[in-house]
């Protein structure tokens, strides 16, 4: 709920309007997790909270924590579904990877999400996940978990909204990451608000890509033009994420192809060497990896690597799994 929302809902139980103000103080602000910590509201009011109402609709069940600090929790949902997350700590900021469905309808071949899908998250479930994971005030969020976010589109806008406005992270800080449906990238460019845009292309053209994402979606031509279009609307720069995979897209040829397609527009490819899920796929060799990177740079378009986090928690890209 935003506050307006819950000053409502403060009323409806017979409170003053600013009893919504504290709550979503209390929620958003200081992060508490039970009615108790609100000190400041009556103890009647509290216990009727208790009654109906809860804070987060996310109860963790599994926290597992990697070498390096990142942490993958697992929570379940009040129908009994289940989400996974990242926690992803870095010197002098944090990232958090959020879920935006359980499981997903789109079926890459590569991704350990599959093609089992079971639904949409709500916003307070994509918002929950932020809650329970940050540790700082101002984290980055990525939408990279599990599901494709453009196909849960207004409950992805009201958590962006909520994220932004009440729980006070900058848009620019945040990304969301698709694969490439057009309409929603254009809904999402027309909202007014600086979030980033990843498109996980994965291959140059569309016969290649098909084989990857069998998926029936817009060909490349359609997705570079609703990315142009984003550009216009919103001034941020594009990034593309591209898993390499061993002799299927990782070759001279798919670089040249991908630079020439990207020509022109700001960008900037994160490249992600596969994170082996399925025995269909292997990873390039560091030596693949590197040529392919070096032939983007030559021809001037921003390109990095992506640093691997949470492998070993199966918490990295591509890894969260609805088990
Ligand atoms: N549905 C959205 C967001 C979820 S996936 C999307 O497609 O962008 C986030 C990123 O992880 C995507 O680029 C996805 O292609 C990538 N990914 C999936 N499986 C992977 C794997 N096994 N190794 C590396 N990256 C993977």
């Amino acid at each position: 709920m935003t506050t307006q929302e819950l000053e409502a809902f403060a009323e409806k139980l017979g409170e003053p309007k600013y009893r919504g103000r504290q709550l979503a103080m209390w929620i958003y602000r200081k992060g508490v997790i039970t009615f108790d910590a609100m000190t400041d509201l009556p103890k009647a009011f509290r216990e009727q909270l208790k009654e109906t109402a809860v804070i987060n609709p996310l109860q963790v069940i599994d926290v597992k924590v990697a070498s390096d600090g990142t942490t993958k929790y697992l929570s379940q949902l009040p129908d009994g579904e289940a989400v996974e997350f990242v926690f992803i700590p870095h010197s002098d900021w944090e990232t958090i990877c959020v879920s935006t469905q359980a499981g997903c309808p789109i079926g890459c071949k590569f991704c350990a999400s599959g093609l089992s899908f079971s639904r949409n998250l709500t916003a307070g479930e994509i918002v929950g996940q932020v809650l329970i994971a940050r540790h700082r005030e101002n984290p980055n969020i990525v939408f990279m978990g599990m599901g494709e976010p453009l196909l849960n589109f207004d409950n992805l806008v009201k958590a962006l909204r909520l994220l932004n406005r009440e729980v006070g992270i900058g848009a620019r800080r945040m990304t969301v990451s698709t694969v490439g449906i057009v309409q929603g990238i254009r809904k999402l460019a027309q909202l007014g608000m600086q979030v980033n845009l990843a498109v996980s292309l994965h291959a140059p053209n569309d016969e290649l890509r098909r084989k990857l994402i069998p998926a029936k979606l817009p060909p490349i031509a359609e997705v570079m033009k609703a990315c142009w279009e984003y550009f216009q609307a919103t001034k941020r720069r594009i990034t593309f994420e591209y898993v390499l995979l061993k002799g299927v897209n990782d070759k001279v040829e798919h670089a040249v192809e991908l630079a020439r397609l990207l020509k022109g527009l700001p960008c900037h490819v994160n490249l992600i060497p596969y994170n082996p899920t399925v025995d269909e796929f292997e990873r390039p060799s560091e030596s693949a990896i590197e040529r392919f990177r070096q032939i983007l740079a030559d021809k001037g378009i921003p390109v990095t690597v992506r640093q691997e986090r949470g492998t070993e928690i199966q918490g990295a890209c591509g890894q969260l799994r609805r088990q």
